[in-house]
């Protein structure tokens, strides 16, 4: 923001600082069985490099499941995931989060009787070279690196407004500001790839709109790619470039969210999953019926995907 042209560019093209290291996902016919459940059936689409990218539909529509696909948590029974040349999907969680892809959980996965900083610490972990060892012996290196850890902590933490909040056990702390601290944490490792599963459920309206701004300006000051799988789809459409929607494992729409929102099919799975509005209140207008019944339609024409009991992955 220094000088005028700089930002003219930004204001052109909001990727100019999308960081060169971050390279394309391909999702390529992905299917993901749980025994007779299909939880996601021959899905393919692209994240582009720097791209906030949000993954919706309603509950049930396999969000979680793709989540885990990403991250290597859950196996695919067929398709694969590319980041670039490397093939995620032959790959353990920990070797996908060595490629740099990062991601923080729907359920909140930290230690809460630990302090906020040193949870992000146990973010940075991944990142010590001096490793435990030097570190308890409190060798110079180690001290040094230490510093330097602290002091990066301390950024990641202003830039998610936690820094009041270092010294806080992180289970004394409101559910949005723990939400937060999962986020900082998961930015702790320094990637070029930010999974975010629900980053906004549960959250009040306040809440909501000030993780919306963060990941806008993740985004923007880091130049990473956010791919956000997230129910709330007034969120998503305010935020992301592009959208992916899933209905019943399957992929029903893909583009932007002006163009998601026009959708019949995007439409008539949210309304006919009883969710609501489909953000921004763009989509009031011009609907046919209340399409209340049209998910019994849609449910019908599928897999029933909800009689099975006790599925196995
Ligand atoms: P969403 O996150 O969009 O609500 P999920 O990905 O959690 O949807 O679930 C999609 C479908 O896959 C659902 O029918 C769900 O019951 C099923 N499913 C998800 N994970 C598992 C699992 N680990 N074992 C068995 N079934 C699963
Ligand atoms: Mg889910």
């Amino acid at each position: 923001m220094s000088s005028t042209s700089e930002s003219d560019v930004d204001a052109v093209n909001p990727r100019a600082g999308t960081r060169p290291e971050v390279r394309p996902i391909e999702v390529a016919g992905v299917s993901v069985r749980f025994g007779a459940v299909r939880a996601l059936s021959d899905v393919s689409f692209r994240v582009a490099p720097g791209d906030v990218h949000a993954i919706i539909g309603p509950n049930g529509a396999g969000k979680s499941t793709m989540f885990n696909v990403l991250s290597g948590v859950y196996q695919v029974s067929s398709g694969e995931v590319r980041y670039g040349d490397a093939r995620l999907t032959s790959m353990r969680p920990h070797q996908i989060a060595r490629l740099g892809i990062a991601r923080a959980f729907q359920n909140i996965a930290l230690s809460g009787t630990q302090t906020v900083a040193e949870n992000l610490m146990l973010g940075r972990h991944a990142l010590t070279k001096a490793g435990f060892l030097a570190s308890g012996l409190r060798l110079p290196r180690a001290t040094r690196e230490g510093r330097r850890h602290g002091a990066r902590v301390r950024e990641i933490a202003d830039f998610l407004e936690l820094s009041d909040k270092l010294e806080t056990p992180v289970g004394v702390l409101s559910y949005g500001d723990q939400k937060r601290v999962e986020v900082a944490r998961a930015l702790c490792t320094e990637p070029d790839v930010l999974l975010l599963d629900e980053p906004v459920a549960g959250m009040n309206a306040e809440e909501t709109e000030r993780m919306a701004a963060i990941v806008l300006e993740i985004r923007h000051a880091l130049g990473i790619t956010v791919v956000l799988v997230e129910h709330d789809m007034g969120m998503v459409m305010s935020i992301a470039d592009r959208v992916t929607v899933l209905d019943f494992g399957r992929l029903i729409a893909d583009g932007t969210p002006g163009e998601v929102q026009r959708n019949d099919d995007v439409i008539r799975a949210y309304l006919g999953s009883g969710d609501g509005e489909l953000g921004n209140g763009e989509l009031g207008n011009g609907l046919p019926g209340d399409g209340s019944s049209e998910r019994a339609v849609s449910a019908g024409d599928g897999d029933d995907v909800e009689s099975t009991e006790e599925p196995t992955p």
